[in-house]
This record gives structure tokens, C-alpha cells and sequence, in this order.
């Protein structure tokens, strides 16, 4: 069989989206995902970068992209690097989306947690762990991989960790970790993220 290679023309962020857009402690109102589709020799088939636009929320856009080119017979490794955690409502459709592709792995990488503190969001959360879905919080080698994966650098431009890890003047400054670990604890006892396929998460996740 030959693997298919997929690439899209993916649309590239500049330094000053990254940081207004995935800054650890600014709440921007919308939702970015930048997201890159390995295939299961880790191939890097297709990546993009996606906003929310009004009512659109940014993963429905994302899974309708990706759903026009994928192929049932394959298995993939989607990572999505995302400003926000899905809110409730995307939680559940992205748990319908794995469950019609069961073919498809995602590992959600998030810079901040969307509105925290709602019990609709926190359950929307748990649930996609339940589902297999690896979520943790953006740390700086996360940033580093959105640099060199999805930045179009100007000359010799670079970034600091201090340019995403300052907060903004009135912003609080959440332990986005803790808070993740926190929701999902509910969940570890019978979490099956130990599954078949967890090597592959392990294999790509330098890629
Ligand atoms: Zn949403």
C-alpha cells in the first residue's frame, strides 16, 4: 500500500499572532488551533493553522478540514496545539468525530483552559480523557515546536519564554497546569490512556 502524503498549503502565523494568541495569561476571545496529522510511520501528512470566526468554533472548522481528505484505512496521529481547551459543546462533537474515525488518535495541547471553572466545560474535559484523548498545557518546548513548525520568521527574528510566560496587566496568572491535572483527576482511575496505540504518542511526539 502507498501511504498517502497530503500536504496542504498551511497557512503560516507570524511571531505577533503566536504571542496574542497563545500568551500563557491574556484571554483573547478567540480560539486558535494549529494542528499537524502524522500518519503511523509519523510522517507528518498535513498541518494548517485555524481560528474561531463569529460562530464558528475553530475545532468544527478543523475536523471539517481534515475530514475531506482522510482516509478510513489509515491510522493517524492528530496533535492540536490550542489557545483554548474546547468548550463543552466542541468536547462532545470532537468525541462524536473520534468515534465515527476510530482510526484517528488526538492529543490536545492547550496554552490556556477555556472558562475554568464551568462544571459543563470541566465535564466536556474529563470526557475527552475518558475517550483517549491526551491533554496536557502548552510548556516552552511546546511553544518552541509552534515556532519552528508554524512561524513564518522574519530574517533572524527569535523568541523568549518571557514574551509567552509574562502575564498581562489584570490578567490572573492560573496554574493552567494544576487546574488541567485538577479537572481530569476525577478521571485517572480508570483512564485508559494506557491504550494499544500509546507508543505511537510516544514515537511522534518529537516530530
Ligand atoms: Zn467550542
Amino acid at each position: 500500500m502507498v501511504l498517502k502524503r497530503v500536504f496542504v498549503s498551511s497557512r503560516r502565523m507570524s511571531k505577533d499572532d503566536l504571542i496574542r494568541e497563545y500568551r500563557k495569561w491574556y484571554y483573547p476571545r478567540s480560539t486558535c488551533i494549529a494542528y499537524v496529522v502524522s500518519n503511523e510511520k509519523c510522517q507528518v501528512v498535513n498541518q494548517n493553522w485555524i481560528c474561531s470566526e463569529g460562530t464558528s468554533h475553530a475545532e468544527m472548522s478543523c475536523i471539517n478540514q481534515i475530514t475531506k481528505w482522510i482516509d478510513r484505512d489509515e491510522t493517524y496521529i492528530m496533535k492540536w496545539y490550542m489557545s483554548w481547551t474546547p468548550c463543552s459543546d466542541c468536547s462532545d462533537k470532537v468525541i462524536e468525530f473520534l468515534k465515527d474515525y476510530t482510526n484517528v488518535r488526538l492529543r490536545i495541547i492547550a496554552a490556556r483552559i477555556y472558562y475554568h471553572d464551568n462544571e459543563d466545560n470541566k465535564r466536556g474535559l474529563r470526557s475527552l480523557n475518558k475517550e483517549n484523548v491526551k491533554l496536557s498545557t502548552m510548556k516552552w518546548t511546546d511553544y518552541l515546536n509552534m515556532w519552528h513548525r508554524f512561524i513564518y520568521i522574519k530574517d533572524d527574528e527569535d523568541i523568549e519564554k518571557w514574551e509567552l510566560f509574562t502575564g498581562m496587566r489584570g490578567c490572573a496568572r492560573t496554574n493552567w497546569r494544576w487546574t488541567l491535572d485538577s479537572i481530569l483527576k476525577d478521571n485517572d482511575e480508570d483512564s485508559e490512556l494506557e491504550n494499544a496505540l500509546s507508543h505511537l504518542y510516544i514515537q511522534c511526539s518529537n516530530k
